[in-house]
């Protein structure tokens, strides 16, 4: 008998635990059970718009999931609609597969004013995301603080300047294009508490900046060290190296013609958000880098602005029913293996970093387990689930479901944009 398994999530971690258990000689049978309609997590709701070959990957997952082993179960939130022990009894093997979807805390004091976001919700709100696209926020500013010095903070000031032409080709819904580019937004400041040395960019995504239709980068030469200093790899060294050039570059630019810019300003500390019950602007330290340690030096300086978005890396949620590590935020497991039976891949399982092909890693060790773990199937799976769905009226949508919604999104696209996405579930039901 095949060897029953759950997976909990359809992001990347999910979809390559899927496809490594394909390959593998013994049988599986492959449940992906998805607390959204819509398939591939982050890949669609995280990746910005308009780095749509990124999001080529879909393809790749599409194929795993019509393989005959494999069952999409859409629309079904594990915790509530059915819990983990619950799945436990049904399948020989379940496994965690759903992300860090929350935001890691900025403790800076003023944070609960309004018109202060954290970059989940505002990313999932310009992807269209089902929690956030009803996100309430006032866009019509002339400047925005991007509080982080990762790719997502480029990600973010990126969407924020492209113009409407550049973003012609992406799936930035109606809503968040109107509210972007109908804004008196002219100035995006991105900080880190860190040098540049210490930036998380990579190069690709720092130099776009550059490269943009209206808007040019901003730095401040004095901030670029001449050479990287530090401990690290080769590949590391080299990638800093390449940023220091990129940024060594915009801080000669001099452009007066494009209407927006995008400043870097490094070694500058969150200490206060200003305003009343509003964001009216930031105070910030400037700070030094002394073994390692971020430094402040008493130097304050406060800049205006109506939007602070702050994008400090994803921090897991705790599911009912899986052991949950609430310091690291991540499901206590040892290299991928909760107990025998249950296994935890991807962002949920660790340090929520890193690209989408990280998570195949994930997948390759988690399989491995459960290779070893189970080798003859016991647990009816599927047939029980849908049973227990059938039986609590949950209406799951299937991958050919699915991939109608998906033609239909693409057969609804304008303007050469690769699809329109359908926001709400009731537009995806009326399709079905
Ligand atoms: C803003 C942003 C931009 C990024 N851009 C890039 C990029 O350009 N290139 C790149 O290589 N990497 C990028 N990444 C990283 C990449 O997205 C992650 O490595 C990857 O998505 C993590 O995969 P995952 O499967 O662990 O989690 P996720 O992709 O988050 O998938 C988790 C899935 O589980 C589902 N789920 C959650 N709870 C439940 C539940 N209770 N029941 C059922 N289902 C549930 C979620 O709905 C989701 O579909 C980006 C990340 C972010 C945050």
């Amino acid at each position: 008998m095949s060897v029953s398994v759950a997976i909990v999530g359809s992001g990347p971690a999910g979809f390559y635990t899927a496809a490594t258990l394909l390959k593998a000689a013994q049988t599986y049978d492959i449940d992906i059970i998805e607390r959204l309609p819509s398939p591939y997590g982050l890949v669609r709701y995280g990746v910005a718009p308009d780095h749509q070959t990124t999001k080529k990957i879909c393809k790749v997952f599409a194929r795993t999931a019509e393989q005959d082993p494999v069952r999409y179960y859409g629309n079904v939130n594990v915790g509530v609609d059915i819990t983990i022990d619950e799945l436990r009894n049904v399948y020989d093997a379940v496994v965690i597969a759903i992300g860090a979807p929350n935001d890691r805390e900025w403790p800076v004091s003023g944070s609960c004013k309004r018109g202060v976001l954290g970059a989940t919700s505002f990313v999932g709100w310009y992807n269209g995301h089902p929690d956030f696209q009803d996100l309430e926020f006032d866009l019509d500013v002339s400047t925005v603080a991007v509080i982080g010095n990762g790719n997502v903070a480029i990600d973010v000031a990126r969407v924020l300047v492209k113009t409407r032409n550049e973003m012609i080709e992406s799936d930035l819904p109606d809503y968040a294009s109107k509210a972007i580019h109908n804004s008196r937004l002219d100035t995006v400041q991105v900080f880190g508490r860190r040098g540049p040395i210490e930036a998380s960019f990579t190069n690709v995504e720092l130099r776009e900046m550059g490269q943009l239709e209206d808007c040019f980068p901003v730095v401040d030469g004095n901030q670029i060290p001449e050479r990287v200093l530090g401990e690290m790899s080769e590949r590391d060294y080299r990638l800093k190296e390449r940023n220091l050039a990129t940024l060594k570059e915009f801080s000669l630019l001099k452009y007066s013609t494009l209407s927006k810019r995008v400043q870097f300003q490094f070694f500058s500390l969150p200490r206060e958000i200003l305003g009343g019950d509003r964001v009216e602007g930031l105070r910030l330290e400037r700070t030094v880098i002394s073994n390692n340690q971020v430094e402040g030096t008493k130097q304050y300086f406060d800049i205006e602005c109506g939007l602070i978005i702050y994008a400090l890396g994803n921090r897991g949620a705790p599911l009912s029913g899986v052991p949950y590590d609430k310091k690291s935020s991540m499901i206590k497991n040892l290299d991928g293996r909760v107990s025998k039976g249950l296994y935890g891949v991807g962002w949920a399982a660790r340090n929520p970093v890193g690209v989408i092909s990280t998570n195949r890693q994930d997948a390759m060790r988690v399989c491995g387990h459960i290779q070893s773990d189970i080798q003859v199937g016991e647990k009816p799976g599927r047939s029980t689930l849908e049973k227990i769905l059938c039986g609590r009226n949950v209406r799951w949508i299937t991958f050919d479901q699915w991939k109608q919604v998906d033609d239909a999104e693409v057969v609804s696209a304008t303007h050469g944009a690769p699809r329109r996405k359908f926001l709400r579930l009731e537009d995806i039901q009326s399709i079905l």
